[in-house]
């Protein structure tokens, strides 16, 4: 069973009527990216930065991020690359003095792309840091956190000075820097389609969407299976998410723990989802669960998905196109 696994590394991810659905690796160590290139991962999805700036007192300067970055690029040796903006907040174990200390509600505070905007200096740094990094191969930035249309705007007017400036210093960037949102506010999933024309991509962050979206704590376990995303709304949004994306030829992927569970395959992919952002470990899982679907059996039930009015037909739902 391992070893057989241990075979698809070198498979496409290729549905049986012959579609390639792309798996991106969620990545935060060098081991990760090591793994994610030897997996056979279309690229990383999903660099999450906070590690830099946490269990440490003092914040990591522009040379250090930019050496961080431009490591993850050539490991991946011309696969694009995510480098998602720093997404901290009083809910992090941060010692730096960046993010507010006590809070009353962390989850909704001072976090991702707010504290960025309202900490210029710091964000500035970071965002020169991964221009650099775009010189030694394909990158992108993923901003963490939005709910409003005016956030990405900001980031994007930072983004194109920034890289004005580092061309005037000398420095070889990339032409274009790719900027995606990530969709995990559920008023940025609503809103969406005021603002798609402004992005260049979209990831799905499902932990953080079913979070705010059920108004349950992603981290409490009192809570059972109420934080669960197999909820008819959950759904629905996602469906409206990807359909939106797609319609104006963005690319969109899912990059919560969602992407990783492979008997949640099938569900993704009739809702319509071709790129999957998930943890190394869970890789071949995945492409050996997409591997034994047929797409358009998926995408024709996808509508039988949508009337689910609970977790229980869901599970069922599920169950049928994976016994088919
Ligand atoms: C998410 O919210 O789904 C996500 C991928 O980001 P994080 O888990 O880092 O909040
Ligand atoms: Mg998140």
């Amino acid at each position: 069973e391992r070893k057989q696994l241990h075979r698809l590394r070198r498979e496409p991810s290729r549905t049986l009527d012959g579609v390639d659905v792309k798996l991106f690796a969620n990545a935060e160590s060098r081991e990760d990216v090591a793994e994610a290139h030897a997996l056979g991962a279309a690229g990383v999805g999903l660099y999450r930065t906070e590690f830099l700036f946490l269990q440490r007192s003092e914040l990591p300067d522009e040379d250090e991020q930019f050496r961080a970055y431009r490591d993850v690029v050539l490991g991946m040796t011309g696969r694009a690359v995510t480098i998602r903006t720093m997404d901290i907040g009083a809910d992090k174990a941060d010692r730096t003095g960046l993010a507010l200390t006590d809070e009353p509600n962390p989850a909704l505070g001072l976090r991702g792309v707010r504290l960025s905007l309202a900490r210029a200096d710091v964000f500035e740094t970071q965002l020169r840091a991964i221009l650099r990094a775009s010189g030694y191969g394909p990158l992108r930035v993923l901003v963490p956190m939005v709910s409003a249309r005016e956030e990405i705007v900001a980031v994007a007017k930072l983004v194109k000075r920034i890289a004005r400036d580092l061309r005037s210093e000398g420095h070889e960037i990339a032409d274009h820097v790719p900027l995606g949102a990530m969709i995990e506010v559920p008023a940025a999933a609503i809103a969406l389609p005021g603002f798609i024309g402004v992005v260049d991509f979209v990831s799905i962050g499902t932990n953080d969407l079913t979070q705010y979206l059920l108004a349950a704590d992603r981290g409490n376990d009192a809570l059972g299976d109420l934080y669960s995303p197999l909820h008819p709304a959950v759904l629905k949004l996602l469906h409206q998410i990807i359909r939106t994306a797609k319609a104006r030829g963005k690319p969109v992927a899912v990059c919560g723990e969602m992407a990783g569970d492979a008997t949640l395959a099938p569900l993704l992919l009739a809702l319509g989802l071709e790129e999957f952002s998930l943890h190394p470990a869970t890789l071949l899982e995945v492409r050996r669960a997409i591997r034994a679907q047929r797409l358009d059996a998926l995408r024709a039930a996808a509508p039988s998905l949508l009337r689910c009015r609970d977790r229980d037909a869901i599970e069922r739902w599920l169950g049928k196109v994976t016994a088919d």
